[in-house]
């Protein structure tokens, strides 16, 4: 078989067939068909599933065929005309592509706005602003991982073990949210931000349902003498459909995942005024890392033209759209929703007054093709058994699920926790008493049946990987 792109790379003298045979383009199938039967292993998985993760998606074929390009083999520590490799030529171009496009997506001015395109993940992103922000030991403040918050934003344990490592190179004291409203609780934020008077104040969450009140976090941080950073890292695709208040006009720093709404590879984007440019890009390079990985940027150049497109934006509104038909369809079977509803892509449901903890019903998701996660709850004591469990709405999205779509995983949902209160009055409240007796129900086994053949109604975005 012919390769093209193969072809193109020789001129008609010196293409010779027998390349194609070469020992580096034998295909997948061939020289690993272990790892070939795990990828249609997980291809089946998503497939036959009900995707809830909110932080996940499904990204596209022609993503996902430049993330298996050819940049993966290129070293190009630096910036775009300022490498320490030879041969950089072709990245560089991508480079300074991938930053227009990123730059123009969320409408921001080249001469107020710099992006760096290059951190390896969302984690090593928020860590490298506050290596160029910060000294060791200065103060942040960000949402409390309890209240939804992230743990690069800082996260010790009620006994003051520093679990992250925002905690343990920095000071970070968390604000909260209401934990009767659920909502961010911003005069209580301003009356610890006038007190601890941080460096920095961070916005933005990874399971919050509510839009921010960016221009109230812009006057606390100014009160409070403080820089002002959103993670809008679960909800950068809403954003940059317009479907969400932008964090631009009111921030120092955004940072950004891209493979959750976002729908990239996973990488890492940090947005800065141009004043903190120089700073951030030596904190990433060579402060915290070393070469990009060209592959994943070439990907995301991608993911961020498909994000300039009419049919994106529509598929943001879906997204938020059906994550309000999945919160009220909830509601009308009498569940309690966490702040009594969702602005975004994400759904906080609170399963304490059903008397469960959201690790059962994850458990038992898990085993009828349900994914989805467990999560604190406002007012939960305890981390290790949150109350509540978080669902999100844009991977099904991206397989064409609408507003009645949601309907029927409300259904299929409340099935399950019905069935999570009936086999938890047999085996009791203990989780590992719970998971044995999860074993071998045929209730199970049918409700799973059911599940999978719904989903495999739709169509999974990707191509055959
Ligand atoms: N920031 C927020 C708000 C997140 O939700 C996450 C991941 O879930 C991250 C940062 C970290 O991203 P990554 O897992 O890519 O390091």
């Amino acid at each position: 078989m012919v390769n093209s792109v193969y072809r193109e790379c020789y001129d008609d003298s010196h293409y010779r067939p027998e390349f194609e045979g070469f020992i580096g383009n034998r295909p997948l199938e061939e020289v690993d068909p272990e790892v070939v039967t795990l990828i249609r292993a997980e291809k089946q998985r998503q497939a036959g599933g009900l995707e809830l993760i909110a932080s996940e998606n499904f990204t596209s074929r022609a993503v996902m065929e430049a993330l298996g390009s050819c940049f993966t083999n290129k070293y190009s520590e630096g910036y775009p005309g300022k490498r320490y490799y030879g041969g950089t030529e072709v990245v560089d171009e991508l480079e300074r592509l991938v930053q227009q496009r990123a730059l123009s997506l969320f409408g921001l001015d080249p001469q107020e706005w710099a992006v760096n395109v290059q951190p390896y993940s969302g984690s090593p992103a928020n860590f490298a602003v506050y290596t160029a922000l910060l000294k060791p030991h200065d103060r942040i403040m960000g949402l409390g991982l309890p209240s939804g918050g992230h743990l690069t934003h800082g996260f010790y344990t009620a006994k003051g073990k520093r679990i992250s490592a925002t905690s343990i190179y920095f000071e970070s004291l968390p604000y909260q949210v209401h934990p009767q409203t659920g909502y961010v609780d911003y005069d209580r934020l301003e009356e610890l931000a006038l007190l601890y008077r941080p460096r920095l104040i961070i916005c933005g969450a990874s399971a919050y349902a509510r839009d921010w009140d960016y221009a109230r976090m812009r006057e606390i941080a100014d009160k409070a003498g403080a820089m002002l950073m959103c993670d809008m890292a679960h909800y950068s695709g809403l954003v940059a459909a317009g479907e969400l208040t932008s964090p631009f006009p009111f921030c120092d720093v955004v940072t950004t995942t891209t493979h959750k709404s976002l729908r990239g590879p996973r990488q890492g984007m940090i947005f800065c005024r141009r004043q903190y440019e120089a700073d951030i890009n030596e904190a990433v390079f060579p402060g915290c890392q070393g070469g990009p990985h060209n592959a994943t940027m070439a990907a995301l150049g991608v993911a961020l033209k498909e994000a300039m497109t009419p049919e994106f934006r529509a598929y943001q509104q879906q997204v938020r759209a059906n994550a309000k038909a999945l919160a009220g369809a909830l509601q009308a079977r009498g569940y309690t929703i966490v702040t009594g509803g969702t602005d975004n892509h994400l759904v906080l449901w609170d399963l304490r007054p059903e008397g469960l903890t959201g690790n059962k019903v994850q458990k038992l998701c898990d085993q009828i093709n349900i994914t989805l996660n467990m999560n604190a709850v406002p007012g939960d004591t305890n981390a290790l058994s949150p109350g509540g469990v978080r669902l999100g709405t844009p991977a099904l999205t991206s397989r064409g699920f609408r507003e009645k779509d949601f309907e029927q995983v409300a259904e299929f949902l409340h099935q399950a926790v019905q069935l999570c209160l009936k086999i938890q009055k047999d085996s009791g409240k203990k989780l590992a008493d719970f998971e044995r007796a999860l074993e071998g129900r045929p209730e199970l086994a049918t409700l799973r049946d059911q599940v999978r053949a719904f989903a495999l109604r739709f169509p999974m975005p990707g191509g055959p990987r």
